[in-house]
């Protein structure tokens, strides 16, 4: 029997497809068409027979998935062939209504359309993406998988803003923290590496791409996490603030006449390493560090400084922690973050080993060192395979 999922993760003018083995993880092809909509866009499919590209304009979502079909008929694997069993499908946002993934249908779209409000830049590329695979694949279950369900585990102390609680009741506005997909995955991951049961160990998972969470695992449930209510919050990142004072929404709108809109794509767009550097691509900021540039070394600290201080609070929150697990872009490869993120922690039992923290080891702390250091990749696209075969098999 096959296990082959279809995993499609849509954006705004973007979609990203896999398709997985869920049983193994191993990606039979993979692709991405960039720049939907655009005089130009860009579809890269990469299939047994190697890397095809193809620069023709995408007008939109659903030409942009027939792409994707015709590619897997030209270059393989060809999708009739692979006996496909679910297509997964990411949503950013499932609110408080969705804390596992489930089955699209009708009363789904409706709910996930509700919660637009919620992620206005992510939820209605996601639907797009729904629809039109479901037009172009209604053969085939298709399944949500949210990147908040995994959080939907925190208490109510960590999830509650001190504000009006009728803000909540009104307008959902509390903590519900995103990247649940990768967090779950690696949880199961380091467990599996410590050679214990996932309900036995306490963890403080870091994913450090071009977004950033933290969040901490206590057996395997998601006890608190660094995004709130948007993944603006928490960890600085490649282009968004993380936390800062929220009166800064008003003193720019009397002091510099800016709209809370102009302020939420600029806290959203253009903060972050890139507020600080210019750049957001953290490679380029090591670069310009490594040449003395300052505005670079400060961007540095600052986001280093920041994710040590949720390292502590997360400490605190656990009680005990088994291991602190790095993963996404910068958590895989960068020691550096690691070794100052880290730095001046042995007091907690953390002591990391020079050597294979350079070498990106999968266990970079030393022997003795009593909570772990851990370097995993993650595999979102595995994860949302491995969740939708469980929905449809039951
Ligand atoms: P996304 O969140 O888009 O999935 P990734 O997990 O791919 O992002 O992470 C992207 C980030 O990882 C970028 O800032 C990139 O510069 C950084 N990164 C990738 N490789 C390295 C590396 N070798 N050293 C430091 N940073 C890296």
């Amino acid at each position: 029997m096959s296990d082959h999922v279809l995993v499609i993760n849509a954006g705004s003018s973007s979609l990203k497809y896999s398709l997985v083995d869920a049983k193994t993880g191993e990606a039979a092809a993979t692709g991405l068409v960039e720049q939907i909509g655009e005089e130009q866009s860009h579809h890269v499919h990469h299939g047994p027979a190697g890397e095809f590209n193809d620069d023709q304009a995408v007008a939109d979502h659903e030409a942009a998935l027939e792409a994707a079909v015709r590619a897997f008929e030209t270059h393989g694997p060809a999708l009739a062939d692979v006996d496909i069993v679910a297509v997964g499908h990411r949503v950013v946002h499932g609110g408080d209504r969705f804390a596992a993934p489930a089955l699209v249908d009708d009363e789904l779209i409706a709910a996930v359309t509700d919660l637009v409000p919620l992620a206005p830049l992510h939820n209605p590329a996601n639907l797009e993406g729904i629809e039109v695979a479901r037009r172009l694949l209604p053969d085939l279950p298709h399944v949500a998988v949210f990147d908040t369900a995994f959080h939907q585990t925190l208490p109510p102390h960590a999830y509650t803003y001190a504000v009006p609680t009728s803000w909540q009741e009104e307008y959902g506005i509390r903590r519900y923290g995103f990247h649940g997909t990768s967090h779950s995955f690696v949880s199961g991951q380091a467990a599996a590496l410590l050679g214990r049961e996932l309900e036995d160990v306490n963890l403080i998972v870091l994913h450090l791409g071009n977004g950033c969470s933290a969040t901490a695992v206590q057996g395997g449930r998601s006890v608190d996490t660094s995004m709130g209510l948007t993944p603006l919050e928490g960890l600085v990142m490649g282009t968004r603030s993380g936390d800062l004072d929220p009166a800064i929404h008003g003193l720019l709108a009397r002091v510099a006449g800016r709209s809370a809109e102009e302020t939420d794509r600029a806290l959203n767009s253009e903060s972050g390493l890139k507020g600080l550097t210019g750049v957001n691509d953290f490679r380029e900021v090591s670069r310009r560090r490594a040449a003395g540039d300052e505005r670079a070394e400060l961007a540095f600290d600052v986001y280093c400084y920041r994710l040590k201080k949720y390292i502590g609070a997360y400490y605190a929150v656990l009680g005990r922690v088994d291991a602190i697990v790095f993963t996404a872009g910068v958590g895989q490869h960068s020691a550096e973050v690691r070794a100052a993120a880290l730095s001046g922690l042995e007091g907690l039992g953390v002591r990391l080993d020079p050597t294979r923290n350079t070498n990106n080891d999968q266990i970079v702390s030393t022997e003795d060192s009593p909570v772990a250091v851990l370097v995993i990749p993650t595999n979102e696209e595995w994860e949302i395979a491995r969740q939708a075969l469980d929905v449809v098999r039951g």
